[in-house]
């Protein structure tokens, strides 16, 4: 641990700044790296990660912190001139986390530290408010006694809520003096009688103590949570922010509020969020009391920021103009007024919609705010997927159940469901779900990841539901007041209109629309911001970007989505397809040369035409088609119908067929009769692929005038031998039917590299291989020696205990499967200087393993349509950084 425990911040003297996330946290970087900017922010100082993590091993602080926290307060008391605890010009402070990454409400802060029941007199006489001081007292003992002394919360919502009912009061600022004093008894109460001890009257007892509960928070179940859910790994720890305070609660000139520098939901360049008058912290977020719009164009009420305080909204403008041509980010920012003056609590980067980002990216070049280049690499690539999703189509009949808000677009079609562990349930046995709930909190968090989408009947747009749906990108309406949750009965009405658990609900997240049953959905419309991404990317990155795909509507969606060619058309897919998987079951159970080929003389009808309608699509684009690899018991019937159903087919007896299920079955398929061995073993069936590829080019050629160049390949080669003698044979019959047709076919024949020893003897295989095409689903599981079928049950267990940092089907092993590719592009290249290079594993629509494979001097990369943009993306960003 760094000796240093603390960093300072202030106007005046900073030590941190951005770049200390990982020491400081978020939260405490950025408020040093606005102080220095000269942001009006109050001073504090941060306690870092390291002392974090620390606590957490020794369940202590580490000897000298309560010294240097001491001289810290000392500082603070310097540049305020105020002190804390004592005198008439009360400090008071506030203590918060923040972790490196930001995890928005999963850990807890408490306010107004420093205060008792004798210097709250203090406080209330140089302010000339008692109300506001002992408003701030009470809300001291409830916060500080639920996060640090563990009683629950509702106990002084109750208190609260009592209180109002005696005395007829409606909203918590409407209290006066004699009622907040009651209410600040009523707590002591019931702090004594839940804890056995009495509301801690010390103010340095009170800070350590709130430090201490701070760091603990990292280890609470919703924190460990949001952490597992999200991958961000438990070693982080947080930073403890301790801070002077400035008050949202002194008076109607007074408040608190989170905005957003841009609209989060679509990108509109808008300040977008919600204050409240006289308000403190949390205040906004907890949903006590309706916030209002800060922005006028948002606002139904003419209660916005913009008309109330334009002076107000002036200054936070500003700030966000600063802050994001600063960052060069849109900025999520928290701030408290005090006296109409603006103090920034917090700037973080903005959690938004795929939609607001991809927008956000252009417009910032526009403003000049960015490059081309940083605007690139402002797009979360794995994020881009979600702007692929389907809507709702617009020409449908559509029964409106309510509407409210548009907290995140899409849609979602699901059953309702009441609760968070309903949901997990559900979900787990397949069935989709929306969770309805009044509001979301971050107990909920595992529901809501269960849950196709999310209602919710309270809160407003930075609310919990709306900002964590928008970070997991599903589809969520919120406040929609006008429905009534009936948690008991289980049901949710709207006048007339009521409906149970179980039932179905279509919900609008771009619309903030809810509606009856189940909606039709549609392919989404790509904005015009995200073809002019594309566009920058296609003319930054140097990878090609291919697609694996076999059928019409694949191959189309994948052009539509900027696929360059095809890497990988699966041809034992199209096996599989409707009827003619019986003459394919046929072929396999002849046990005669002629049987076979009368099989086969049925299948070739269907790869010819499967063909011709893919090439056609693709015109000059490149197109790869790999023989068929699957083992043949794969193609074979298994249930007692199909046995029966095939036989009769078929001509043989279901006896027959059951014992050339017995003989084809393998104990270890995937490493048994697959491939190229299939291939050799019956050198018609790839007679027959390449005799169907032949005569789609040739058909093409003679009616559409057009020339296909197939790039023909062979999958999972061990060696040079084993693809030489495969490639004869194709040579072979392609030559017979040039002859044959007169037609000269331009093609060019390569190998799949999927196997450790193809990779090995990448010096001899690349002689007589026009392309490799690396394999890395196949090329991972031989190498690691992972069943790519099975190894899901412990792998989640092996990345949850960091033996591995990802899944590595998922995202490339860079030490090993990695390193050899990137021997045996070298040692294939070196043999032979015109070999194509490509790789066409899942691995090639992920974002990390593409800045992995940019490295390597490969040619394209090859993945499923829907990933296409993530890839073209990644590879726009995987060249910026190499060339920086
Ligand atoms: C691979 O193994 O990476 C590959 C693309 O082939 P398949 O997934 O069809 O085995
Ligand atoms: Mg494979």
């Amino acid at each position: 641990m760094e000796s240093k425990l603390l960093y300072e911040f202030s106007n005046t003297k900073t030590d941190g700044n951005a770049s200390m996330s990982d020491l400081l946290g978020g939260k405490g970087a950025n408020l040093a790296e606005m102080s220095n900017l000269g942001i009006e922010v109050p001073p504090g100082f941060t306690i870092t990660t390291e002392v974090c993590n620390y606590v957490s091993s020794h369940n202590d602080f580490p000897k000298s912190l309560k010294n240097d926290i001491s001289k810290a307060v000392n500082n603070l008391e310097e540049l305020t001139n105020k002190t804390f605890g004592t005198g008439d010009n009360l400090l008071l402070l506030s203590v918060r986390s923040g972790g490196k990454i930001s995890m928005p409400g999963m850990m807890d802060s408490i306010l107004n530290i420093g205060l008792n029941d004798d210097n709250v007199y203090k406080l209330a006489s140089s302010f000339s408010d008692e109300r506001f001081a002992l408003d701030s007292y009470r809300r001291l003992i409830q916060m500080y006694s639920n996060v640090v002394l563990d009683v629950e919360h509702h106990r002084f919502e109750a208190v609260i809520a009592n209180k109002k009912r005696m005395d007829n009061v409606e909203s918590d600022a409407d209290f006066n003096v004699d009622q907040l004093q009651w209410i600040i008894n009523a707590y002591k109460n019931t702090v004594e009688r839940f804890t056995g001890n009495q509301f801690p009257q010390d103010p340095f007892e009170q800070l350590h103590g709130a430090i201490e509960a701070v760091f603990k928070s990292w280890n609470n179940k919703r924190a460990v949570t949001y952490r597992k859910i999200n991958n961000i790994p438990d070693s982080l720890g947080t930073g403890a922010t301790v801070q002077s305070m400035v008050f949202g609660n002194l008076n109607n000139q007074s408040g608190t509020g989170v905005a957003f520098t841009r609209n989060p939901s679509n990108g509109n360049k808008e300040l977008f969020g919600e204050y409240l008058i006289n308000a403190q912290g949390e205040d906004v977020v907890a949903g006590i009391r309706t916030p209002h719009s800060i922005s006028k164009i948002n606002s139904n009420n003419n209660e916005s920021l913009e008309e109330r305080f334009p002076k107000v909204f002036e200054q936070i403008t500003e700030i966000a103009s600063k802050l994001e041509g600063h960052y060069k980010e849109v900025q999520d920012i928290e701030f408290t007024i005090e006296n109409e003056k603006v103090y920034l609590l917090q700037t973080r980067k903005a959690k938004r919609t795929a939609q607001a980002e991809v927008k956000i990216a252009i417009d910032f070049h526009k403003e000049n705010i960015t490059t081309k280049e940083e605007s690139i690499n402002m797009v979360d690539a794995n994020n881009i997927t979600n702007l692929l999703h389907p809507q709702f189509i617009e020409s449908q009949n559509k029964e409106l159940f309510g509407n409210a808000l548009n907290a995140s677009p899409g849609a979602a079609v699901g059953v309702i469901v009441f609760d968070a562990d309903t949901a997990e349930i559900e979900a787990e046995k397949g069935r989709n779900v929306v969770l309805v709930r009044d509001e979301t909190s971050p107990e909920d968090i595992h529901g809501m990841n269960s849950s196709v989408g999310i209602l919710t009947t309270k809160g407003g747009m930075t609310s919990h539901a709306a900002v964590v749906a928008r970070g997991m990108g599903k589809p969520c309406v919120v406040g929609a007041e006008k429905l009534i949750i009936d948690i008991n009965e289980k049901t949710i009405t709207n006048g007339d209109k009521t409906l149970s658990e179980g039932d179905s609900i279509s919900i609008d997240g771009a619309l903030g629309e809810v509606y009856l049953g189940e909606l039709d959905t549609e392919p989404p419309k790509l904005s015009e911001e995200f073809n002019q991404l594309m566009q920058w990317c296609n003319s930054t990155k140097k990878l090609s970007i291919r697609t694996n795909a076999e059928t019409v509507p694949e191959v189309n969606k994948a052009l539509e989505f900027g696929a360059e060619g095809i890497g990988l058309c699966r041809t034992e897919h199209m096996f599989f397809e409707g009827e003619r998987i019986t003459p394919m079951r046929e072929m396999i159970m002849s046990d005669t040369k002629q049987g076979r080929a009368k099989a086969l003389s049925k299948l070739i009808k269907y790869q010819i035409d499967d063909f011709e309608s893919i090439f056609t699509l693709l015109k000059d684009k490149p197109i790869t088609v790999r023989l068929l690899d699957p083992p043949m018991h794969e193609f074979l019937p298994k249930s007692d119908i199909e046995i029966t159903e095939l036989g009769n087919n078929i001509g043989v007896s279901p006896s027959y067929i059951r014992e050339m299920l017995i003989k084809l079955s393998e104990s270890n398929p995937m490493l048994g009769h697959r491939g190229v061995r299939l291939g050799l073993s019956y050198p018609e069936i790839y007679e027959m692929q390449v005799k169907a590829i032949y005569k789609a080019c040739f058909n093409l050629h003679k009616n559409e005038n057009l020339t296909i160049s197939p790039e023909i390949m062979i999958p999972l080669v061990m060696n040079a031998d084993e693809l030489l003698s495969m490639k004869n044979i194709l040579i072979n019959k392609i030559s017979k039917l040039e002859e044959k047709y007169s037609y000269k076919l331009t093609y060019t024949i390569g190998t799949m590299i999927e196997l450790p020893s193809a990779a090995l003897n990448s010096h001899s295989i690349a002689e007589h291989a026009d392309f490799f095409s690396f394999g890395t689903n196949d090329l991972t599981q031989t190498t690691l020696g992972l069943s790519r079928d099975d190894a899901s049950k412990f792998l989640t267990d092996y990345v949850e205990n960091d033996l591995f940092k990802q899944d590595p089907f998922v995202s490339i092993d860079v030490s090993s499967v990695g390193r050899l590719v990137e021997m045996s592009v070298l040692e294939g290249k070196s043999k032979n200087n015109n070999l194509k290079i490509g790789v066409c594993g899942e691995h090639a629509g992920e974002a990390k393993s593409i800045h992995f494979l940019n490295t390597l001097d490969i040619d394209y990369i090859s993945c499923s349509p829907f990933r296409i943009p993530t890839a073209i993306l990644s590879a726009a960003q995987a060249e910026i950084l190499k060339q920086n």
